[in-house]
């Protein structure tokens, strides 16, 4: 498998996209020509550098530029971003490019979880546990991370239990409960445990360390 095609030469490289804009009216096609580089800031804004600096707010519709809301035309600044996330080369509102926490892919990342589709655990899922072995069953996952959940009834977060040692502090809280060892009770009645995502294997997966 080869990343290669991901890896940009320079990391925000200006560039034009370059398609066929004589239909096209002069702004939009100055959205199109004009090498402009632009970068996924997080909470749905970008920061577009063509000759100035400019910061373009997508849900707000808004821009830095001088030019936004002349005449109540969008500027080449917000066309330029709509036009990226629509081609799937930028981040659409909510997401960041990121490396998936579980596998290392890079891919656009919900902003509150990193982790890809296909790491990500949902309820239901049987996991297992990578250092007591115990197989479990995913109750919730959290976007929350794991250094910012108290365990109930202390004063310690998730990241902090040294069973958690070596395990990003920022990974997202996974709840837990562990319906083989509880008689008959049904799921929702069962006490959750919480753990960093990165803790619980797919049981389909091989251990490798
Ligand atoms: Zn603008
Ligand atoms: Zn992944």
């Amino acid at each position: 498998m080869t990343h290669l095609e991901h890896t940009p030469a320079s990391p925000n490289p200006k560039r034009p996209l370059a398609p066929d804009t004589s239909r096209l009216d002069p702004r939009s096609a100055r959205a199109w020509t004009e090498p402009m580089a632009v970068r996924a800031l997080g909470g749905g804004r970008y920061a577009v550098a063509s000759g100035g600096d400019y910061e373009v707010d997508l849900p707000a519709g808004t821009c830095t530029c001088p030019d936004s809301g002349y005449r109540g035309e969008r500027c080449k600044h917000l066309r330029r971003v709509a036009v990226e996330i629509t081609r799937g080369d930028l981040a659409p509102p909510g997401r960041l490019p990121d490396a998936c926490a579980a596998c290392g892919r890079e891919a656009f990342l919900p902003e509150a979880l990193a982790l890809c589709d296909d790491c990500r655990y949902e309820a239901g899922d049987a996991v297992r546990d990578r250092e007591t072995g115990d197989l479990v069953v995913v109750a919730a996952v959290h976007d929350t991370p794991a250094d910012e959940w108290l365990v109930a009834g202390t004063d310690r977060t998730v990241a902090d239990y040294e069973t958690n040692d070596g395990y990003p502090t920022d990974d997202p809280v996974v709840e837990v409960v562990y319906p083989f060892s509880a008689g008959r009770k049904p799921l929702a009645d069962l006490k959750r445990y919480a753990f960093p995502h990165s803790r619980l294997a797919d049981v389909n997966a091989q251990f490798v360390d």
